[in-house]
């Protein structure tokens, strides 16, 4: 007889609360937690239950300037500050955080809905900013050269940008403010972050961690609100911020960055994606079928670089939708806190809304639910693991963004299609392509117009690795070495022969 491991036990609501209750509920300005100034609050929900986590101080306008005031008054001196005493204050910080690493998960999973395991997952990949941009911050080198007519000399130093405003989106709350904080902390410039109203309870619990790793008070300013717009429309007024980094959707990007022109802010955007994911007939079958998994359900398949258009050779379309399909049918859905959920509820009540929209139009534009194809009964709000076959080249699923467990297939007869349909999107962000032949991924990755690429891989986002779209997906690099750019200004002297 066999005997299947016991799980672990789910979280009680003990714990639960306990966690809770820990987390700051003010605004973070000038290294004192405090309330709104007009006494506001907003609430914060349990995406599996509807129900209430915890009440947060909205900031309004007038405490927007004031983080910005903080952040100001903290520039100079933070900007003069040791890189070696930003490094350890970094490297103190990912110590932290993973020392806390079940608190930030548990906290992950309740505001946002995201099995455990995954939430884990994030703590770990979102702590590694800390720790990458920690190495990075002692290593911003500039350079000291001979001009080419052999008289004078060039000296290019880099330096702080300035104040910054974060905003982040709601789907990777721990990771979209380490990928930002740990650069600009790094870089040596101070910032007001504006979380998503959705799941701000772990950007609070990492800014008081900030603190405890000895971040100095003004350099990390959290303006946690409902009104997102009261917040930003002031500070990108102020000729005093320097740059606007933000991740979220296109049509915000956008507005985002018409109202940073006026004061020609610099700007980081990380936007939208669609990416495509595309067998050739040589991939390994079963590879692609564990890739595509990963590239699709990850976060419930609430990632920009969700795979949102599986592009399948017509010769394998049948066997992988087969297994793939069999694959997500097996899929536990639940809430995240208990050990056997696989894949958890999405956001709200507006986002299932919209992910049926696009899965009911396919159908009825001629695509088959293989499997899953409708909302979950039952309190929160879950969506079936679903494939799509046959879906027609032109389907609204595959031209936008699907933020859900839906993952529409469609064929394509030569590498040639298959790079057409593939750039035939507006964004391009994460793209996906498996395939024995090396060749073929190089030649195929050379002509696709997308920032990442993944060769036989359906997860490779990296703190060391330059993460960014291109077209409509954004502006900018988070990660790599390119992310302490984001944050730094080029300064370059002349100077004569004696
Ligand atoms: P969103 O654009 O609705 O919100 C993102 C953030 O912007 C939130 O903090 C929100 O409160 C704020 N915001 C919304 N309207 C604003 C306004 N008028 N002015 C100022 N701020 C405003 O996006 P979302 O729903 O939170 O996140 C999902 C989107 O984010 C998807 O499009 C996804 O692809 C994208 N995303 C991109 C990346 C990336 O790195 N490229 C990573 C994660 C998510």
């Amino acid at each position: 007889m066999t005997v299947t491991p016991a799980l672990p036990p789910a979280v009680s609501s003990e714990r639960e609360a306990v966690l809770l209750a820990s987390v700051p509920t003010g605004l973070l300005i000038g290294g004192q937690w405090r309330e709104a100034s007009d006494g506001g609050t907003f609430d914060v929900h349990d995406p599996a239950t509807g129900e209430v986590l915890a009440t947060l101080a909205s900031a309004t306008s007038d405490d927007a300037i004031a983080a910005l005031d903080a952040a100001d008054a903290a520039q100079a001196s933070w900007a003069r500050t040791a890189p070696r005493v930003r490094a350890e204050i970094l490297r103190r910080a990912f110590d932290l955080v993973t020392e806390r690493a079940e608190d930030f998960a548990l906290l992950m999973t309740l505001e946002m809905g995201k099995p455990l395991a995954e939430a884990r997952g994030e703590v770990t990949y979102g702590a590694e900013f800390l720790r990458w941009f920690s190495e990075e911050a002692v290593r911003d080198y500039g350079c000291y050269l001979t001009s080419p007519e052999g008289k004078n000399k060039i000296l290019v130093q880099h330096k702080p940008v300035g104040p910054c405003l974060l905003i982040t989106p709601w789907n990777f709350p721990l990771a979209m403010a380490t990928r930002k904080v740990a650069p600009a902390v790094a870089a040596g410039c101070t910032m007001v972050i504006k979380p998503a109203k959705l799941t701000p309870l772990t950007a609070q619990l990492f800014a008081r961690t900030m603190l405890d790793a000895g971040l100095p008070a003004g350099v990390l300013n959290v303006v946690s609100s409902s009104s997102a717009s009261g917040i930003s429309g002031p500070l990108l007024k102020d000729s005093r911020l320097r740059k606007v980094s933000f991740t979220g959707s296109t049509p915000v990007g956008k507005r985002l960055m018409a109202d940073a022109a006026q004061n020609v802010l610099r700007t980081s955007m990380e936007l939208g994606g669609n990416a495509p994911f595309i067998v050739f007939e040589d991939a390994d079958l079963d590879a692609a079928v564990e890739g595509a998994m990963a590239a699709k359900m990850r976060n419930m398949g609430e990632a920009c670089t969700a795979a949102n258009r599986f592009l399948v050779q017509e010769s394998v379309a049948t066997e992988f939708t087969k297994r793939f399909a069999a694959a997500m049918g097996a899929l536990a859905t639940g809430r995240g806190t208990d050990p056997a959920t696989q894949v958890g509820p999405l956001i709200d009540a507006g986002a299932r809304d919209d992910v049926h929209a696009l899965v009911a139009a396919a159908v009825d534009a001629g695509a088959v639910a293989v499997t899953g194809g409708g909302p979950v009964d039952g309190p929160g709000y879950f969506y079936q693991p679903t494939v799509l076959g046959n879906v027609p080249n032109g389907a609204a699923i595959l031209g936008q963004e699907i933020f859900g467990p839906v993952a529409p297939v469609t064929t394509f007869s030569t590498e040639e299609d298959a790079i057409r349909l593939a750039n035939a999107s507006e964004y391009g962000l994460a793209s996906y392509l498996y395939s024995r032949d090396f060749n073929r991924l190089l030649r195929v990755a050379e002509q696709i117009e997308f920032g990442m690429v993944g060769f036989n891989a359906g997860v490779i986002s990296n703190a060391a690795a330059p993460f960014g779209g291109v077209k409509q997906s954004g502006l900018g690099r988070e990660g790599g070495t390119e992310g302490i750019a984001e944050y730094t200004t080029t300064q370059y002297i002349g100077i004569a022969d004696p």
